[in-house]
């Protein structure tokens, strides 16, 4: 497959950011009255289990154990679950290639057509929720990037709720995505549902898994094997400590160009499809060194709501913004609720540059 290769600025030498046996990663309080002997079996079995060592501190109510060492494969729900332990608290995150204090750095992935992700400017990626046709695809990638996107997004393979709804125009969908593309010069994202599919996807740019995919962990095992981004977005009821490690699996394969993105999560909110988290953007920028986009459009579910939530998106530091937008959003196939015509996505761009202007963005 002649997929592109290449390599994010600060990946390189990534294997010797983990070292070992620095401080203490796990905290395991054993319950009172426990014997010498269980205590030593008890020891025995996590040294005999994982790849750690333990130090002890016998206390007169209680004993406490630190692991040290990598703890990322020790299972706190196991340890948890065993009768001598009273609680265990890990004092490391459990995603090692995407955290931060491994890997200082921003991650900046670099497109060989020219987009850069993650340093500092803003990623545009715009366009409708569903590929429907050529006069479609190519008028919408027209508009948005005379508006200042620099990626056309499309869907050709759709995961929807109802078998009975739309379901994408699949390769056809694709097809018609590279004729945009020929057609504008914009890189293209679209979502990919089965790893079978893979071989439809070389002309595709950046690899989209959708919300409802995030935890399929055989697609991520594959994707960390592809030389391409790989957008990942945060499924509808996942923390972002699960949102990483699903990045780990894709990084875990070799593939270390992960961007992620917020979609907004399920809560008791009615007025809104989802809830934008937008304070995960300057957490995650905490936690991990990976770039992080927002999109308001799945977040919101609602045209009027998009545009404030791409200007607060911006003002929150994000890396990029993914952005429905139909000429025709009420005959949209798919989403057109939440779909900006393009006049409102320009619109709405030159607010956002407006704001990344007052806190000394690039755009
Ligand atoms: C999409 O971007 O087309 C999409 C289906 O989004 P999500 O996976 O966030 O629901
Ligand atoms: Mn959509």
């Amino acid at each position: 497959m002649g997929f592109a290769f290449f390599v994010p600025r600060a990946a390189a030498g990534h294997g010797s950011y983990i070292k070992k046996g620095k401080g203490k990663n796990m905290i395991i309080v054993l319950k009172a009255n426990r014997s010498k002997e269980q205590v030593k079996n008890f020891i025995s079995d996590l040294t005999d289990r994982y790849d750690v060592s333990v130090n002890t501190w016998v206390g007169t109510h209680s004993t406490v154990l630190g692991l040290i060492g990598d703890t990322a494969a020790v299972d706190s729900e196991y340890i948890a679950a065993q009768d001598i332990v009273e609680s265990v608290k890990r004092v490391q995150e459990p995603y090692k290639k995407a955290n931060r204090k491994f890997h200082p750095e921003d991650t900046v992935i670099k497109l060989p057509t020219g987009q850069v992700i993650g340093d500092g400017s803003l990623a545009l990626i715009a366009g409708p929720c569903s590929v429907e046709s050529e006069a479609q695809i190519c008028c919408v990638a027209e508009r948005v990037k005379a508006a200042g996107a620099t990626f056309l997004r499309g869907g050709a393979f759709k995961p929807r709720t109802s078998p009975y709804a739309f379901q994408g125009l699949k390769a056809e969908g694709l097809e018609l995505l590279k004729k945009a593309k020929e057609r504008t010069g914009l890189p293209i994202v679209t979502e990919i549902m089965s790893i079978g599919h893979l071989d439809l996807f070389e002309d595709v740019d950046v690899i989209q898994v959708g919300a409802r995919n995030m935890q399929n962990f055989e697609l991520l095992k594959e994707l960390g094997h592809v030389h391409k981004p790989i957008l990942l977005k945060r499924g509808l009821a996942n923390t972002i400590e699960e949102l990483l490690m699903s990045a780990e699996y894709i990084m875990a394969g070799g593939n270390e160009q992960v961007i992620l993105c917020e979609r907004g999560i399920r809560t008791f909110e009615k007025y809104t499809r989802n809830t934008l988290d937008l304070s995960a953007v300057p957490l995650i920028h905490e936690k991990t060194h990976l770039p992080v986009i927002v999109d308001p459009s799945h977040a919101t579910g609602k045209a009027n709501l998009v545009e404030p939530m791409m200007i607060a998106a911006v003002a929150a530091g994000a890396d990029g913004l993914e952005v429905e937008v139909h000429y025709d959003p009420r005959h949209a196939w798919s989403d057109g609720a939440q779909c900006l015509t393009p006049d409102a996505f320009a619109q709405a761009m030159a607010k956002c540059r407006q704001v990344a202007w007052a806190i000394g963005r690039d755009m």
